[in-house]
């Protein structure tokens, strides 16, 4: 059975994208612990990003680097925060969370409510900074 994430690569489920490439894809997290806040993940369906091989798993995160840039010249933040959790959705990730502080990466932390107009705009601006 094909995954949530699966669905966002083909285009089945909607998605802020950000960038692609033909190894990774970047989209918002739909919901976000910062305005930003990005998945980055790989076209192929593999759970666990250990179990990714050495020249995809270090490609993604050469991916993630340019993707953080980006995200930094829009969101004002000390740094991007990476996480990997994949503890809900079985398709290997990288969050990229703008941080300030150790707390606004805990994932434990109630998630921002942001109108679907709000997400474009920031994808959008986004993706003028990876031009
Ligand atoms: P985890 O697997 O624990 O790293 O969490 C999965 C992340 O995927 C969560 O932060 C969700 O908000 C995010 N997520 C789940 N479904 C979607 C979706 N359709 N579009 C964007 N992000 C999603």
């Amino acid at each position: 059975m094909s995954g949530i994430f699966s669905k966002i690569l083909r285009g089945e489920i909607p998605s802020h994208k950000i960038a692609e490439d033909d190894n990774y894809f970047a989209f918002l997290d739909i919901n976000p612990l910062a305005k930003g806040h990005t998945l980055v993940i790989p076209r192929k369906e593999i759970d666990y990003i250990f179990d990714l091989e050495d020249s995809l798993l270090a490609g993604m995160l050469v991916f993630s680097k340019r993707i953080a840039t980006a995200i930094e010249k829009v969101v004002p933040c000390k740094r991007i925060g990476i996480a990997v959790l994949g503890l809900e959705v079985p398709h290997a990730h990288i969050h990229l969370i703008p941080i300030n502080r150790i707390d606004d990466i805990n994932f434990a932390r109630p998630k921002l409510q942001l109108t679907n107009e709000e997400m474009a705009d920031i994808a959008t601006k986004i993706r003028q900074e990876l031009k």
